[in-house]
């Protein structure tokens, strides 16, 4: 079956048509039929960028050089509603469509960033179920109301077909009190929510059930820590396919130095630049998201490419921005094992941890006496594709795997509509 998926965000929707059933999930037989992303949205002109794939999702990670060429197309969009309708018709178009009508489309699975303690697992949309997700809207300002609109918009168009909910924070929940508590009075958390949700958790759980596949044992079997670096950055300790702790916290802020995100901050600080400075609450917010992380510390760009590009020149703000990251990223790998009792596996995705082998050896850099050693020529090897980066001989296993949430999304999607994933039945009030 044709399943639609959407990540919709402020600006922007991506969307993928993939070509899935159970059975095809169980022989890894899925192919992603096209993709796209309409960017810009209510900017004049949006920009639609369109490509027919054709392709199982592994050879889409591996050879995406070999693909035909994207077709980028400037496009008058106001809204999500526009840009779902313009990515519906790409798909249909006589010549460039892959299916004749939206009514092939069998079901569509929407990325839905905060799912609160709710939802452990993805869910087909209902009423009920919308009215949990828009009771997160508090803790992911930024994000829910942007995936409702679209969930809003894209049912319109798609009435005929159920619509799934898939959570970036729920393969999180399986996270222990220990864990997830701040250390704030205990009535905080009751009457607020505050803790640690976790986010990526569909990253997370891809790169973790890909590493199964990949060493041959599945990941139910191992201690595993994954790192997602893109322009936000988060780890994550899986013991036993479970995710254990994970660095992001309460909101994608804390933990990781990230693109432009301080991560992990002594809560002192705030309040003493806001005194200082006097900062408005928004002001303050801007700082800590928008102007720090590797841009803040460089000076030179949130984007890794450029800053290595600096350091190799001699930039030594750029350097030592390059220098926190990794230091940062080797404290959680180290705090991670210890969590976890020992570590097994040791995963790298997202934009950075993808493709910069500089960041994946130096983040890895000390850790020889937990048996973290990389091949320093597989690690170069591995630039943009998927293997094994560490020495034969080395106890832990240190991999490459790029990331494919929207294969999860639609995998999840098959499987919720067909009751393979149920939710269960809900407790009438959460006890805290
Ligand atoms: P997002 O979190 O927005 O999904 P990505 O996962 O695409 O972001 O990651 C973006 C980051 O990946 C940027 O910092 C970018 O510089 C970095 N990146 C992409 N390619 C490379 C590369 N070849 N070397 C180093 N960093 C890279």
């Amino acid at each position: 079956m044709k399943i639609f998926v959407l990540n919709c965000g402020s600006s922007s929707v991506k969307f993928q048509l993939i070509e899935t059933d159970l059975e095809r999930i169980s022989k890894e037989d899925e192919i992603v039929l096209a993709r796209g992303i309409v960017e810009k949205i209510g900017l004049s002109p949006a920009i639609m960028r369109y490509q027919v794939v054709n392709k199982n999702p592994l050879f889409l990670a591996e050879k995406k050089d070999e693909l035909p060429p994207e077709e980028k197309t400037p496009m008058e969009i106001q809204d999500h509603g526009e840009a779902i309708t313009s990515a519906l018709k790409a798909l249909t178009d006589p010549k460039k469509g892959v299916v004749s009508s939206p009514d092939e489309i069998a079901a569509v699975g929407h990325r839905v960033v905060h799912g609160g303690e709710r939802f452990k697992e993805s869910v087909v949309i209902n009423e009920e179920v919308l009215k949990s997700i828009t009771a997160c809207v508090e803790f992911a300002p930024l994000h829910n109301p942007h995936n409702l609109r679209g969930y809003y918009a894209c049912k319109e168009l798609l009435p005929h077909c159920p619509h799934v909910a898939i959570f970036d924070t729920a393969f999180h929940q399986s996270m222990p009190r220990r864990a997830f508590l701040y250390g704030l009075p205990y009535q905080i958390y009751q009457k607020y929510g505050i803790r640690r949700y976790g986010f990526h958790g569909v990253s997370h759980r891809y790169v973790s059930y890909r590493l199964g596949q990949l060493c041959g044992t599945h990941r139910d079997y191992m201690k595993v820590i994954t790192c997602h670096l893109g322009n936000g950055c988060s780890c994550a300790a899986i013991d036993h396919g479970k995710s254990i702790d994970t660095s992001m916290g309460f909101t994608p802020l804390e933990g990781l130095l990230m693109g432009t995100r301080t991560g992990d901050l002594d809560p002192s600080i705030i309040l003493t630049l806001i005194a200082k400075e006097e900062l408005t609450l928004g002001e303050a917010n801007n700082l800590m998201n928008k102007h720090s992380g590797l841009l803040g510390i460089s000076g030179v760009s949130s984007d890794m490419r450029e800053i290595q590009k600096a350091a190799e020149e001699g930039n030594e703000r750029a350097q030592l921005a390059i220098d926190m990251f990794c230091y940062r990223m080797r404290k959680y790998i180290a705090a991670y094992a210890a969590s976890m009792g020992g570590v097994d596996h040791v995963v790298f995705t997202g934009g950075i941890g993808e493709n910069s082998p500089l960041i994946r050896k130096q983040s890895c850099e000390g850790l020889q006496f937990m048996g973290i050693e990389i091949d320093d020529e597989k690690n170069e090897a591995c630039a943009g594709r998927e293997g094994k980066i560490s020495l034969e001989t080395a106890n832990v296993g240190v991999w490459a795997i790029p990331t494919n949430e929207e294969l999860v999304y639609a995998r999840d999607t098959v499987r919720c509509i067909s009751g393979q994933i149920k939710e269960e039945p809900r407790p009438t009030a959460v006890k805290r």
